[in-house]
């Protein structure tokens, strides 16, 4: 009787947490434009990835062996995201970061697609997609966010 009540608020707090999660076009996000107005301001590559979730060939992106000093922004709305202090290298060909500059605008919701269980990263202030968070990063956080160069904005300083 006692693992059967386990088990209803179980169920009970997974549904209700899985309710809660808003899917990315319902979401509301500070910056909006339509399609035809991203196309306008970004490449056909950056419009790929950042507005339909595309992902870079690895090795062929702007960033991965980048090792300047500098801050690397939206590509869409310009908010900060990520600083070269905390980019390391991962050997995977995409830009990869241990850790964001702050959670303010660098969001993590589900990825079901392509038959696989991912953590998508997002730019919260736009929708943008930047790419997908892992846990075999190294220390101090073991995370592993593995960003598209075609989402990043870099700039020296
Ligand atoms: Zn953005």
């Amino acid at each position: 009787m006692k693992s059967a009540f386990l088990f209803f608020v179980l169920f009970t707090a997974i549904t209700v947490q899985s309710c809660a999660q808003q899917q990315p076009s319902q979401q509301k996000f500070a910056v909006t434009k339509t399609n035809e107005e991203w196309k306008k301001i970004l490449t056909s590559g950056q419009f790929y990835v950042a507005r339909e979730a595309g992902t870079e060939r690895a090795f062929s992106g702007e960033y991965w062996d980048n090792h300047e000093k500098g801050t690397y922004f939206c590509v869409c709305c310009g908010v900060p995201l990520f600083s070269s202090t905390t980019k390391f290298e991962s050997g995977t060909g995409w830009p990869s970061f241990y850790a964001p500059l702050s959670k303010k605008y660098v969001g993590e919701r589900e990825d079901d697609s392509h038959g696989m269980q991912r953590t998508e990263v997002y730019c919260t202030n736009c929708g943008a997609h930047l790419g997908h968070l892992f846990n075999d990063g190294p220390a101090p956080t073991g995370l592993r966010y593995c960003m598209n160069s075609a989402s990043l904005n870099f700039k020296k300083g």
